[in-house]
């Protein structure tokens, strides 16, 4: 699915072949979840392939590698440069690109001076799909902050969001929505969350989520139909008076939401904030409008 015995990938320096790769099992990330990456979309427009705002997710990579004191040789504007080379190298144009700085061989909780940095694409649907989920209040939370840099993209974090994928989807939902440490709501395992009240929306403040480029894009998006965004901290018990909700990030773009756990959002999706969010965030990727 994510690649073929053609496929080519960015391994230090190189494009090579994805079978060329010469991974240790001695490395660090692999035993320790020590590594960063980043979750990047590039789409076919009128005007070419563009990567959708490559800059703000090469930036974040950066940050991410400067919090877990690791070393990333590259700018921004040369990942971006062999992003595009990459996506050609492979004919790719609607494309998903995860780079991805792993390290190198060392067992002990050191830092680690060999760092490894690899871009692969591939073709990837949307990540929620296209229909309204069916979303369930987590019994995981979100790191804790001052456990972990919670804005950093870090491979290990993503244990606790496949946990609560994996608990979700085996209690018949489609996703999870986790809490924070203090009980507020805070994101899904991969995806930013909003919801709709009295025609304005809401959202969490950053401080105990991920702060999405796909959330940076819908406050754009927000300001320019007028409409209204409150950041604030709220309870599970506030989804349930409503009107509407969606999940937003970079893999599911903006997906609307049915229900979370029994309660169904009243408002129908097509007469939503979320709804029209939605279509402009797809012109916004798609026809760069
Ligand atoms: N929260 C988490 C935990 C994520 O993994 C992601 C995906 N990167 C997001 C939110 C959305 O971020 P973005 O819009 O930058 O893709």
């Amino acid at each position: 699915m994510y690649y073929n015995e053609n496929t080519t990938i960015f391994f230090n320096g190189k494009f090579i072949k994805v079978k060329e790769i010469p991974v240790s099992i001695f490395n660090q990330t692999m035993h320790y979840g020590i590594g960063v990456f980043e979750g990047i979309r590039a789409y076919d427009t009128p005007k070419g392939v563009q990567i959708f705002k490559a800059r703000e997710h090469f930036d974040r990579l950066h940050y991410s590698a400067k919090v877990m004191h690791i070393n990333l040789s590259y700018s921004s504007s040369e990942l971006e440069q062999i992003s595009y080379k990459l996506l050609e190298a492979n004919n790719l144009k609607d494309a998903y690109i995860r780079p991805l700085v792993y390290l190198g061989e060392n067992m002990s909780l050191t830092p680690t001076d060999e760092v490894n940095v690899v871009i692969m694409a591939w073709e990837w649907g949307k990540y929620l799909g296209d229909k309204l989920l069916n979303v369930m209040l987590s019994s995981f939370q979100r790191p804790n902050p001052k456990s972990c840099f919670v804005e950093a993209k870090v491979v290990g974090h993503y244990t606790n969001s496949i946990l609560a994928t994996t608990e979700a989807k085996s209690k018949g939902f489609d996703e999870a929505l986790l809490t924070d440490m203090n009980g507020f709501i805070a994101e899904g395992p991969g995806a930013n969350f909003f919801i709709e009240k009295n025609g304005k929306l809401v959202t969490p403040p950053l401080g105990n989520i991920l702060a999405g480029i796909t959330r940076q894009t819908v406050f754009e998006i927000a300001k320019e139909l007028h409409f209204e965004i409150e950041e604030s901290l709220f309870t599970p018990e506030e989804i349930y008076t409503a009107d509407s909700a969606f999940f937003c990030g970079t893999a599911a773009e903006v997906i609307g939401i049915a229900s979370v756990n029994e309660y169904q959002f009243p408002l129908k999706w097509e007469d939503s904030i979320g709804a029209l969010i939605q279509k402009k965030y797809k012109r916004r990727v798609a026809f760069n409008e």
